[in-house]
């Protein structure tokens, strides 16, 4: 249950004067939120920017384009005249050093007159300008009397805004929060605190939002740094407790004696890698340990992570348990299957699918089977965690792409076995020094190096105005006899403005039919599964030697023969996408192209990915450029990227904070795992207010 002291903090924000359904709706957006936003979310919405109202110049020697605070008295008004609305109310006011010109366009009736009464003095706060060689002030931000003056914040904070919510609104909204905020009692040790200079969270908030220096905003300054201390402390701790609840009891041990997986390897076509059986190794001794497994296998696209996943599983076959793997999409877990299928038949090891398209009979058989004990390994979706899926003895769960999945959804699939082994095989290269705030205290093992044999990339940008050359060389490459992808994104086309220039894939794959006729083929995620699949299977045969794809294919999907990738509208894509896509070329023996196709003009961003993308196929400098890229405005964690989501901490400012948040968090494991006492309710507050409280219910109540 939460603590009863947040419940102000967890009011929506429409309880605030001001916010109404209107305003909701914005807030919604702004906030990133489906539902009506509370106001702990307002207040960790964190400004942009300030304003510096503390220059109080004369009229005479105000600066323009600088922002003033002016003491004026007001002398006449000039209304918009009858008829036209577009012309400005204007008021004149002045000073003994000059005059100034307050400008007003569209404002309703009355409402400037009572703003700015003739014959009084005004203080008026706005950014100066010349306009024909007079002072002139373009609706000024603030216009307060002399009480008004005691209250007026010397330094404003600017919020990042959302079209049709004014400053103003979330500055009233959020002045009204900060009254709400209780007394929070100190989740952080006084170690930390001392060591970090932190400040409480309650100063943290009111300084960020009510700056009293230009600095108190910035994200290295400690008001900033408290809260992102505290949203990575609130995460590494929710993770430990999942861990902690993860402890294997004493004396299971899940590996067997290697004759199973001596035949897998023997079956497979070619040597492991050294990393590959660096890796096999370390999974192996993890599983014969009688401690629970939480293992990274990292590697990039196409770095053989499929058959070490498949060694995992066959140890604990050979000890005569369950494994399950777990993939995020359909074609992915047939993809999966596909590559063990010949290599588990060679060994005698019982493998099935189970998907959202497994139904009735079929389905039910393989239910039955998996209870039975007859099934060694599983391949499947989220159809996985259904409850209705028993297992005999589940040992280890392979999560694949496990960004993708929720905590909730990592631990339904582990709890249908007794302290169940977890592997998580990530395509997604992370640097080092954020592994920790995603996975948490996890081993890692990394594929670094790419099966012998690989060609690598050349990867080319061409502008879209070149497209009917670009077509002309795919028509060439398809007579050689190349298999070629060609991507399009995934936005339909709409009648809005700016994205009219996006290919639809069904478009682009008509236009190409009418050139190349049946060697064209479509696949995209609003096929049925058995569609996609029949299109991926002729393109694997040869049948089909131009692909059009959506992303569906950015992740797993194997057809080593494809030598040709073309991205249409590349500028649209992330770095990490553009490098998944790409890995689904270069995978067999020939050389291989990938053509960036970009609509122009490109802005810097764009221009600086593609540029990356085309330097170099190493998948973890692409990782870091891309977070180096995403630095400024798009924090890691947006919907975009679908990494769990982290707000307020910026890994390239915070980053040394990372590794002192997940030592408070397992001191706090060591000292007090159920949270309990005063600083366990402390510790809770926190888990509710950056939303890691999930993990809550595994420990019960305080
Ligand atoms: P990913 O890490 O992207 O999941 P996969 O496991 O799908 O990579 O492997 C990609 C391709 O490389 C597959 O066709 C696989 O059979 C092949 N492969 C895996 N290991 C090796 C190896 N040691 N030598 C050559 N090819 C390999
Ligand atoms: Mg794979």
């Amino acid at each position: 249950m939460r603590p009863a002291l947040l419940n102000p903090l967890f009011a929506p924000v429409t309880s605030l004067q001001g916010v109404g359904p209107k305003q909701d709706k914005l807030f919604r957006y702004l906030l990133d939120r489906e539902q009506t936003p509370r106001l702990v979310d307002l207040l960790l919405h964190l400004p942009s920017s300030v304003i510096d109202r503390r220059a109080r110049p004369t009229i005479r020697d105000a600066v323009p384009g600088t922002v003033v605070t002016l003491e004026v008295t007001v002398d006449r008004h000039r209304p918009s005249p009858p008829g036209r609305s577009k012309a400005p109310h204007v008021v004149y006011a002045s000073d003994n050093t000059g005059d100034v010109m307050l400008t007003y366009f569209r404002a309703q009736p009355g409402y400037v007159e009572k703003l700015l009464p003739v014959g009084e003095k005004r203080y008026v706060s706005g950014t100066a300008q010349m306009f024909d060689g007079t002072l002139q002030i373009v609706h000024p931000d603030r216009v307060v009397d002399e009480t008004g003056l005691a209250k007026l914040p010397q330094i404003d904070a600017v919020y990042p805004l959302t079209e049709g919510l004014a400053i103003g609104s979330i500055r009233r909204a959020m002045v009204q929060a900060l009254t709400k905020l209780p007394d929070l009692p100190e989740w952080i040790s006084p170690e930390v605190l001392q060591r970090c200079s932190f400040p409480s969270i309650g100063e943290a908030l009111h300084r960020v939002h009510e700056p009293q220096e230009l600095t108190d905003i910035l994200p290295q300054e400690k008001f900033w740094s408290r809260l992102a201390f505290d949203e990575l402390f609130a995460g590494q701790l929710a993770l430990a407790l999942v861990r902690a609840q993860l402890r294997r009891p004493a004396g299971i041990r899940n590996a067997g004696n290697g004759k199973l997986r001596s035949k897998i390897i023997d079956a497979f076509p070619y040597a492991l890698t050294a990393s590959q059986q660096e890796a096999a190794k370390a999974i192996a001794d993890d599983l014969s340990k009688p401690i629970r497994m939480l293992r990274l296998l990292q590697g990039d696209v196409g770095s053989g992570k499929t058959v070490v996943a498949l060694l995992a599983a066959t140890a604990v076959a050979e000890a005569g348990k369950q494994s399950a793997l777990m993939a995020p999409t359909e074609i992915l877990a047939r993809q999966h299957l596909k590559t063990i299928m010949p290599l588990a038949e060679a060994a005698g090891l019982n493998v099935a699918i189970l998907t959202g398209r497994e139904k009735g009979k079929e389905r039910k058989d393989i239910l039955a089977r998996l209870e039975a004990g007859e099934i060694d390994l599983i391949v499947g979706t989220h159809a996985l965690i259904q409850d209705d899926v028993i297992f005999r003895s589940l040992a280890l769960a392979i999560v694949d792409e496990q960004h993708r999945f929720g905590v909730r959804e990592r631990l339904a699939l582990t709890e249908k076995g007794e302290a169940v082994d977890v592997l998580v095989l990530s395509a997604t290269p992370i640097p080092r020094t954020l592994v920790l705030t995603y996975f948490g205290d996890m081993d890692i093992s990394e594929l670094r190096e790419k099966p012998a044999g690989r060609q690598p990339i050349d990867t080319r940008a061409v502008p879209k105005s070149r497209i009917a050359e670009t077509v002309d060389a795919i028509g060439r490459a398809i007579d050689s006899g190349k298999r070629v992808y060609w991507i399009c994104p995934l936005v339909e086309e709409t009648e809005s403005e700016g994205i009219e220039h996006l290919t639809n894939a069904t478009k682009r794959f008509e236009t190409l039919q009418k050139r190349f006729g049946s060697r064209v083929g479509l696949v995209h995620g609003q096929m049925k599964g058995t569609d996609k699949d029949d299109v991926m299977a002729q393109f694997a045969a040869g049948d089909i030697q131009l692909l059009v794809a959506t992303t569906v294919v950015e992740v797993g999907v194997d057809v080593p023969q494809a030598t040709v990738m073309v991205i249409e509208n590349a500028e649209r894509f992330g770095l990490a996408q553009l490098h998944q896509l790409r890995g689904r070329i270069g995978r067999g023996s020939e050389a291989s192209t990938c053509i960036l196709l970009y609509h122009e003009p490109l802005n810097e961003t764009a221009t600086a990915r593609l540029k990356v993308i085309r330097e170099t196929n190493d998948g973890f400098r692409i990782a870091e450029e891309d977070l180096r890229l995403r630095g400024e405005g798009e924090v890691l964690g947006t919907r975009q990227s679908g990494l769990p989501g982290y707000k307020i901490a910026r890994p390239e400012i915070h980053g040394q904070l990372i590794a002192q948040a997940r030592d408070e968090a397992l001191r706090v494991m060591q000292d007090n795992p159920r949270l309990t006492g005063e600083r366990g309710e402390a510790l809770r507050c926190l888990l509710y207010l950056y939303e890691r409280d999930e993990a809550l219910p595994l420990i019960g109540a305080g």
